[in-house]
């Protein structure tokens, strides 16, 4: 038998079960202390390599198996779960960063992330600066000796420009060869919420270090949070393990759980997402007052051509810049028109969601757009329910 496709992979995953008893979905084991036999398995037991069990922090058999889905998801061989996305991506910048080094990233960047540079790091002396991810030659400019860490996102958010990510790793990599002996490599992280480990291979891409928020389509539920950090080396993946351990970051079983039931369908999810959010994005863009739609499958989007080359789907998301005749309050109303699109954050869960954003304030180097936006999260209803929900507010566009 050959290599069986990732949704076969993921459902039939190997786990543990309890001596005569196998179920499909695998036991929910919960701990804080965890049981030593004696003395010397106390002294000797290591969580660091799986070997065994020591403490509910250090890792149960419930949060093991998940770790390995989610690294067979990426196609990389280490994980380390976080409480949320955002606890995972601050999780690569403490596990990397040291007081002096510089951090690069994009300037379409996840805003929670940009924060916790702006708001933590800069506080213990790690600077940071933003790049434009569509400009491989802006990222080779911005690194200096002090550079240690250079995020990607692809797409970016909100805005969902897809970048061209071997480019920039080949820009890292020269980098790299250019420094002296004793300076330590700049290590490459991407945000792969977007792909989820199903558009694209982080890894084949070139990445180090592989960042989800399985809040959004591993759970699939809208009601969990959690993050992970997926690796292939061993030494990277030693530095965010034990800065994971050194910080006290667990999560709960049961959220572990739901999150397992959701990557048995996420390959489903994903596809089908993928196809309403393509027929409305297309649709949308005929509509009057809309300027511009931002989908990385849309011909004339940014970064349509490099998406076309890495990736073999896109996510839920699409965004509209509106014609800058229109002013706020109308596109406001337009929102709050929406019957069937939701206003909330986050994604990928089983309800169409929108926000509005102002795109010039979260951004450094400039947005070309003199309309407002709004981001569009297709879910999981009928397309043509979400086009009529559509339909019948985009008259209060034009009043
Ligand atoms: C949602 C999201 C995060 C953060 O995930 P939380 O679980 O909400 O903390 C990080 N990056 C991207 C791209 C996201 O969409």
């Amino acid at each position: 038998m050959g290599k069986e496709k990732l949704s076969t992979q993921l459902i039939h995953h190997p786990y543990k079960p309890p001596e005569g008893f196998e179920a499909v979905a695998p036991g929910v084991h919960k701990a804080s202390t965890v049981i030593f036999p004696n003395v010397h398995a106390l002294r000797t037991y290591d969580w660091k390599d799986k070997s065994g069990y020591t403490y509910g922090l250090h890792g149960t058999p419930t949060t093991f198996t998940l770790e390995e889905r989610i690294a067979t998801l990426e196609g990389g061989r280490f994980c380390v779960l976080a409480p949320s996305g955002l606890s995972a991506l601050a999780l690569v910048d403490m596990a990397f960063l040291r007081s002096g080094d510089e951090l690069l990233v994009p300037d379409n960047a996840y805003g929670p992330g940009k924060a916790f540079a702006a708001g933590e790091l800069a506080a213990w002396g790690i600077t940071h600066r933003f790049y434009d991810a569509m400009n491989p030659a802006d990222l080779a400019a911005k690194i200096t000796p002090a550079t240690r860490l250079v995020w990607f996102e692809a797409p970016g958010s909100i805005t969902l420009e897809f970048p061209d990510v071997p480019a920039l790793v080949a820009v890292v990599k020269a980098a790299n060869r250019a420094r002296a002996g004793g300076d330590r490599a700049i290590v490459t992280a991407l945000d792969n919420t977007w792909g989820a480990g199903i558009a694209f291979s982080a890894f084949d891409l070139g990445v180090d270090v592989s960042m989800q928020a399985l809040t959004k389509y591993p759970s699939g539920g809208a009601d969990v949070l959690m993050g992970s950090v997926v690796t292939r080396d061993e030494a990277l993946h030693r530095d965010v393990l034990l800065c994971h351990m050194r910080l006290g970051l667990g999560v709960s079983a049961n959220d572990a759980e739901l999150v397992l039931r959701g990557l048995q369908t996420i390959e489903l999810r994903y596809h089908q997402q993928d196809a309403t959010a393509r027929e409305l994005a297309t649709w949308l863009q005929t509509q009057p007052g809309v300027a511009r739609v931002f989908h990385p499958a849309l011909p004339g989007s940014p970064g349509h051509a490099t998406w076309q080359r890495d990736a073999s789907a896109a996510a839920c998301l699409f965004s509209a810049a509106f014609d800058a005749s229109i002013p706020q309050e109308r596109i406001d109303a337009f929102c709050d028109g929406l019957r069937r699109f939701r206003l909330g954050w986050s994604w990928a869960g089983p309800v169409s969601l929108c926000a509005p954003y102002n795109v010039p304030g979260i951004r450094t180097l400039g947005w070309p757009h003199a309309g407002g936006l709004v981001r569009f999260a297709a879910g999981l209803e009928d397309v043509e329910d979400l086009r009529a929900d559509l339909a019948q507010a985009l008259p209060r566009l034009h009043p």
